[in-house]
């Protein structure tokens, strides 16, 4: 055997062995540190991940990125030296949902040691997108609007206008699923209106979509003629006193704006025994000449008649008011209330919850009236609207069958 060759058998136990021995027998793998992308988190557009890489010897070899199942893509440290380097994920090139990065350090030794670390993340760079329920393409003069959004995915805010106004919607128990209820105007013109709906999702992305919806006509009764006595003819065109009944209404109803709770549960109740006399927004005639829509609809029954809460809320308003009398108001929450009056008592004071069918009054002729009965209303929306809908139709929940049925119910006046 030349003797070069049993030097180069031997070489690895002399000085070139002791060079190569830690490439070969180096067990310790890099240590990878990542920063910037976090795991279980969601992301839009361009994110950084900061890529931190140590090895102390016999230093790094092999430096990946690989986003899903893709091929891996070789990534070089940062060229002043430094241990480190970034890579920007374009999330835009990535479809909504989740996905994971990882990163692969190996050292150079021949066992290749390596580190993996994995982040699993979520992307969503789409608007929310909003489908307006079938039976929210319809309104009625008069009548409860509900507006029932269903949205892809969770909002965390949804806003509408409608009529120049801004419209709040509220959550429903029921997934991505919003409601808003709007008051329609007795003479709220019957034709095509848009409605406009802004979302915002989790992560900032906002979309905007425009429906059109149509408020239709109501065929309100009419007739009726209204003969107050000359006291109460004064109390009727005097514009102070019913200015100040309506301020102190007012103030009542924007409560239930602001209460962002349901207080109501399912169908309201009717709230007293009695005859039917004048329903909601019947244009009636009143000897001062006046020609108005009934904003709310009569029960007329003898005096101390109970009356009942149509539903549970908070009492807003229980005051001797010059027009309606003694009345009382429950908020129900979410902009809805209803409102009872010409009481001869009240029961309840203004910040008392009520349950529905709990007594809240009895039955009366106090204030601008012919007659002992309950001028029974209600307000959605800062809007009166017909009460009786509400017995039939659990507003809590979206329904394929809209109730047009129109209220017709043979009348004698009885003022307000
Ligand atoms: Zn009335």
């Amino acid at each position: 055997m030349p003797s070069w060759i049993r030097f180069l058998a031997i070489a690895p136990l002399l000085g070139i062995g002791s060079y190569l021995w830690p490439i070969l027998s180096e067990s310790t793998p890099p240590r990878l540190q990542l920063s910037g992308l976090e795991t279980e988190k969601l992301y839009r557009g361009s994110v950084t991940l900061n890529i931190s890489v140590t090895d102390d010897r016999p230093g790094l070899g092999l430096l990946t990125i690989q986003i899903d199942d893709d091929p891996p893509i070789p990534l070089s440290l940062a060229t002043d030296g430094g241990n480190y380097t970034y890579w920007t994920l374009d999330t835009t090139l990535l479809t909504d949902g989740a996905h994971t990065v990882s990163v692969t350090a190996t050292d150079k030794s021949l066992r290749k040691n390596a580190t993996q670390q994995a982040i699993a993340f979520y992307v969503d760079n789409t608007p929310p997108q909003l489908e307006l329920l079938p039976e929210s393409r319809q309104a009625w003069q008069g009548k409860t609007f509900g507006i029932f959004v269903q949205t892809d995915e969770a909002v965390s805010a949804l806003i509408g206008k409608l009529f120049d106004r801004e419209v709040t919607f509220y959550p429903m128990p029921s997934e991505n699923l919003y409601r808003s209820l709007i008051g329609i105007g007795v003479k709220q013109p019957p034709k095509n209106y848009p409605l406009t709906l802004t979302a915002t999702d989790r992560m900032g992305n906002t979309g905007k979509q425009t429906f059109t919806f149509e408020v239709k006509a109501t065929v309100f009764e009419r007739g009726g003629y209204i003969t107050l006595s000359p006291e109460k003819q004064k109390l009727m065109m005097d514009k102070s006193k019913s200015r100040e009944d309506n301020a102190k209404r007012g103030n009542a109803y924007a409560k239930a704006n602001r209460e962002a709770d349901q207080l109501w549960e399912g169908t309201f109740i009717r709230p007293a025994e009695g005859r039917l006399t004048s329903p909601f927004g019947k244009y009636r005639e009143y000897n001062t000449g006046v020609r108005r829509h009934h904003l709310g609809t009569d029960i007329a029954n003898v005096v101390a008649t109970p009356a009942y809460a149509g539903n549970h809320g908070i009492v807003t308003l229980a005051d001797r008011l010059h027009i309606y009398g003694n009345a009382v108001v429950i908020n129900h929450g979410q902009g809805v209330s209803t409102s009872y009056n010409h009481l001869s008592k009240i029961d309840v004071q203004v910040g008392d919850r009520v349950e529905r069918g709990q007594r809240i009054g009895l039955m009366g002729a106090t204030g601008q009236v012919t007659g002992s009965h309950l001028h029974w209303g209600m307000v959605v929306s800062g809007v009166a609207v017909a009460p009786e809908e509400w017995i039939e139709r659990d507003f809590s929940m979206p329904t394929a069958d809209q109730l047009s049925a129109d209220i017709d119910v043979k009348s004698t006046a009885t003022g307000e």
